[in-house]
């Protein structure tokens, strides 16, 4: 069965370490580790979750974008666990998004991202895939691949008047 895992938070040295490639996928230890995720990200209303944030410093993370409380206009998808991701081109063209983190509590920042990126990575069954992304899955993507190479989106704002609280956000931005 399942469980929800503990999230690290921002001052945590986990979420500042680079991540480990995973060398043995089918090992039952890092399969236990993607359902948990899987489990984790639904229960805590979030659309991407990174496994350094739940202490384990591996290059794996999901991609569940859906609406939900904490971002009503989110694209629906299949949640997909990627393994050794790599992001092989970005586009010049950025857009700016407000992004939150699990392990940022009550805070969005205004972060800019690319528009269109190209991943490579490997599915839960050692299959490899390459694949291009657009606009808001685009930037869970960049956002959980600054996880496992030891950053959070806060080092991407660029003025901390991009910041804002996660319940002004929700009055703010959301209404409008
Ligand atoms: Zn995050």
């Amino acid at each position: 069965m399942a469980k929800v895992l503990k999230v690290a938070e921002l001052g945590n040295p986990v979420l500042r370490s680079p991540a480990h490639p995973i060398t043995n996928i089918a090992d039952p230890s890092i399969q236990k580790l993607i359902d948990n995720l899987l489990k984790t990200v639904n229960k805590t209303n979030g659309v991407g979750i990174a496994a350094p944030q739940v202490f384990e410093s591996w290059q794996l993370f999901i991609v569940a974008s859906r609406p939900n409380l904490r971002y009503l206009h989110a694209p629906t998808m299949e949640p997909t666990p990627m393994i050794n991701p790599e992001i092989l081109s970005r586009s010049d063209e950025l857009v700016e998004g407000w992004e939150g983190c699990l392990s940022v509590p009550g805070m969005r920042g205004l972060v800019k991202r690319s528009r269109e990126i190209e991943v490579r990575y490997c599915d839960r069954f050692g299959q490899p895939h390459q694949k291009i992304f657009t606009d808001f899955v685009a930037r869970i993507i960049q956002h959980e691949y600054d996880h496992i190479s030891g950053k959070v989106f806060l080092d991407r704002v660029e003025n901390t008047l991009n910041l804002m609280s996660e319940a002004e956000y929700h009055t703010r931005i959301v209404c409008a």
